[in-house]
């Protein structure tokens, strides 16, 4: 019901968009007999109309009242209707005039060709045919009318696709955004490991990467609550965001570890960064509510890094493997510290 009333509305629509009623005419004559004869023969049209006497004035009008169909006498003082209609039809963009069809009116015959060059839609010569000025006028109002519709279907169309467009960039980042922190998935991660680890194997530039770990994360959660917990994840993300550089991928990559990488970045480089992201964590100070008032919580994260080219490192699988091996040295090592491969 609602999609055929849709249907009707825009069939009713497309019908007001082609009618060639209440469309405005201007008619430009330095006889003022002429114009009238004009008026009188459209008559019966319900059109609206907007008269000049030259060029210089349809020029102006133009602007004014932006007819649907001029009407131009080729000999006027001044500026004549052939001029008039090379400057409509050099104009014809969406920033100028826009279309608006021409019809030439005049008593020679031998102008017609040099017209219908310059662009003119159709040409009438003096004295009219009054039934054949009707039928071109209300032929070229249609043009017009068809013309209207189609650069309004266009914008229709422009708009949609840009919200396409935007739904799909919304899209594509929900899908590689992690809920809960906000830095990017696991899946976007391996995606970047993948074109990353080419560009550095190609270019023979150093490829770091960190996985890191809260320490006793489960504990964290015990003692405060699963919120809590969570709250704790969401500020060491912050804090590894926040210790990188743009250019490095810092992605969620499973429950309370992180990883990231790091290109062109080499070993002596990437232990920095690593230890930058520990110590920012160890200085966090965050407040628990817990039945007896407000608590200060402090937290410490153990991280593994590894780069490639080296030792164990000739793969993308190894170089996040060699890190993985090595948070784990950190954590039998009592934890709160950056264990490097090699
Ligand atoms: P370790 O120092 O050895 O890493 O100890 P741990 O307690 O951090 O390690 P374990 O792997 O035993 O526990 C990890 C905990 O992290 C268990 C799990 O419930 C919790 N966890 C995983 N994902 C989330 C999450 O999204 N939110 C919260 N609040 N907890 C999470
Ligand atoms: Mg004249
Ligand atoms: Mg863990
Ligand atoms: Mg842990």
């Amino acid at each position: 019901m609602a999609a055929r009333r849709k249907t009707l509305e825009v069939a009713r629509r497309d019908e007001r968009l082609v009618s060639v009623r209440g469309r405005k005419i201007l008619v430009a004559d330095d006889d003022q007999l002429i114009r009238a004869q004009v008026r009188e023969a459209l008559s019966g049209g319900e059109y609206g109309f907007v008269e000049c006497q030259d060029g210089t004035e349809v020029l102006s009008a133009i602007r004014q009242h932006l007819p649907d169909l001029l009407l131009l006498d080729v000999e006027m003082p001044g500026l004549g209707g052939v001029e008039v209609c090379r400057i409509v039809k050099a104009n014809q963009g969406t920033s100028g005039f826009g279309f608006i069809p021409v019809i030439l009116m005049t008593a020679r015959r031998t102008g017609k060709v040099e017209g219908l060059e310059l662009g003119a839609d159709d040409y009438l010569i003096k004295p009219f045919d009054m039934l054949e000025l009707s039928a071109r006028v209300k032929s070229m109002l249609r043009l017009k009318a068809l013309q209207d519709a189609l650069v309004e279907k266009n914008r229709e169309l422009d708009r949609a696709n840009k919200e396409l467009e935007e739904k799909r960039r919304e899209l594509l980042e929900l899908s590689r955004t992690d809920g809960l922190t906000g830095l990017v998935n696991r899946r976007h991660f391996e995606e970047r490991l993948v074109a990353e680890f080419a560009r550095s194997d190609r270019y023979r530039a150093p490829l770091s990467c960190f996985l890191l770990d809260i320490d006793h994360f489960k504990r964290v959660n015990d003692t405060w609550g699963h919120p809590f917990g969570d709250l704790v994840l969401r500020e060491v993300a912050g804090v590894a965001r926040r210790a990188l550089r743009d250019v490095d991928v810092l992605a969620r990559y499973g429950g309370e570890e992180l990883v990231a990488l790091l290109p062109e970045t080499s070993p002596e480089e990437a232990w920095r960064a690593a230890e930058r992201v520990r110590l920012g964590v160890e200085a966090m100070r965050l407040t628990a509510q817990t039945a007896n008032g407000p608590e200060t919580v402090k937290c410490t994260v153990s991280i593994g890094v590894s780069t490639f080219p080296g030792d164990t490192v000739d793969s993308a699988e190894t170089l996040v493997h060699t890190a993985d091996e090595c948070l784990y040295v950190a954590k039998d090592n009592g934890r709160n510290q950056v264990r490097q491969a090699g």
